[in-house]
């Protein structure tokens, strides 16, 4: 599987507008500022790549992303908690991601990106207790790690690690930066285990 082939597909804003529920997709979830599209970018090698996801519109839309292997796909959902969204919007925000979450047979594993300064907000804790729930496998991303200290960096993952230790769903725990491409190839090679699986 080569991830530097990945090539946008499509938005969808409904669950009826996503491609046909077969293959194998990884969703990619954080909130917003927290470093998704630049480790989707780094991912992939492509500078440009979840740029799309971020031109003003299509935020709030579920992006696609194909691989070289047919029916392999990147999904980058929508950044949570943009500042000042209205209740209706977090409501029907919280609508849509749930509908994918809940309904999307193809869904592999999600990789839930954090910002290593301010990791496990009270989003990531409700989507670590949703795959928990629903026993999907998670990765997490503790991105912009280059903003640390190494030791600094170190200590953060082993606090992130002990919060998370009762978890099953969680398999892979990556301390990233888009910057340095520090934990890119290890995140390449669990996301190659899922969609291959
Ligand atoms: P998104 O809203 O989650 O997609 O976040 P972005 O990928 O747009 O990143 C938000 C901000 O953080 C931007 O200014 C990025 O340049 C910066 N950023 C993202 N990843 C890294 C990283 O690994 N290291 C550093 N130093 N900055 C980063």
């Amino acid at each position: 599987l080569s991830f530097n082939s990945a090539r946008f597909l499509l938005s969808a804003s409904r669950l009826d507008e996503c491609p046909p529920d077969v293959g194998a997709e990884v969703a990619f979830a954080g909130r917003s500022n927290a470093g998704k599209s630049s480790a989707l970018n780094a991912i992939t090698a492509n500078g440009k790549l979840a740029r799309t996801s971020k031109t003003p519109g299509r935020t709030r839309l579920i992006n696609f992303f194909s691989l070289n292997r047919e029916g392999c796909r990147l999904v980058d959902l929508p950044g949570y908690g943009y500042a000042k969204v209205s209740r209706d919007m977090k409501d029907d925000w919280q609508q849509h991601l749930g509908h994918y979450l809940n309904e999307r047979r193809c869904l592999r594993g999600l990789v839930l990106v954090m910002d290593i300064r301010h990791p496990l907000t009270d989003f990531d804790q409700m989507m670590v207790d949703w795959c928990e729930h629903n026993q999907l496998p998670l990765m997490v991303l503790a991105t912009k790690a280059d903003k640390l200290k190494f030791g600094q960096a170190k200590t953060a993952m082993l606090t992130i690690a002990r919060k998370l230790q009762a978890y099953r769903c969680v398999q892979h725990q990556i301390m990233f930066s888009a910057t340095t491409k520090r934990g890119v190839d290890t995140c390449r090679e669990a996301l190659s285990q899922w969609l291959e699986s």
